[in-house]
């Protein structure tokens, strides 16, 4: 079967546009639990004394509260569920060619250095008698990038997550991603871009593969 001739570029890019109106809307955790925010904020007052600053001083009073939310923020992923994230909107369709989601943000933190790491992946699958929703896929994604990470254990368990929860025809994920560990300590390249890449079924053969790789890089907006 040739899944290529079919694709539909307008598509991918109202698709596009979908995604980014979602994210705006996206569901931030508004509520935070007391006592971790506490503990942590204690470990954090610590860390500040430990590299010299004075925690109290009237700029860092509430500082240690702040990185205590933010850091229950960055790691929201650990409470998440992302194969019932797909599977709560798994719908039945016989349509039976790639589905694309690109550009999708990615801002995560290194496990080694706790550093962020900021980029985007490109997630496609070919359905194979189910789809899901489009939102869905960038919050697969998120939940995955939102937990201490390696790039490559990221698009990993993006595209294992995929698989199992929708059985397509295939699944590929792509990521680019700046290291801020890299940056900013050890061999400071400010500009280096990790990619990694993941597939998947169909994306095996090297002609489904290098279409997607074409459309991901191709400038479609
Ligand atoms: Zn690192």
């Amino acid at each position: 079967m040739n899944y290529l001739n079919k694709i539909n570029k307008m598509e991918i890019k109202k698709n596009g546009q979908m995604l980014s109106n979602e994210f705006e809307g996206y569901k931030k955790i508004d509520g935070y639990n007391a006592t971790q925010t506490e503990e942590l904020s204690k470990h954090y007052k610590k860390v500040l004394s430990l590299i010299g600053e004075n925690p109290e001083r009237e700029g860092l009073v509430d500082t240690p509260m702040r990185v205590a939310k933010a850091m229950q923020f960055l790691t929201q992923g650990y409470h998440q569920d992302p194969e019932e994230m797909l599977l709560s909107a798994k719908f039945q369709e016989d349509y039976q060619e790639m589905v694309i989601v690109k550009d999708i943000e990615i801002y995560s933190l290194c496990e080694h250095h706790m550093l962020p790491f900021i980029g985007k992946a490109h997630v496609g699958y070919i359905p194979n008698k189910h789809i899901t929703g489009l939102s869905k896929i960038a919050r697969v994604v998120e939940a995955y990038s939102r937990r201490l990470q390696v790039q490559e254990r990221l698009t990993t368990q993006i595209k294992e997550c995929i698989q199992k929860a929708l059985n397509p025809l295939g699944v590929a994920v792509v990521i680019e991603a700046r290291h801020l560990c890299m940056a900013m300590r050890g061999i400071q390249k400010q500009n280096s871009v990790t990619t990694t890449s993941d597939f998947t079924g169909a994306f095996n053969k090297n002609e489904t593969r290098s279409e997607f790789i074409r459309l991901i890089s191709a400038d479609l907006h």
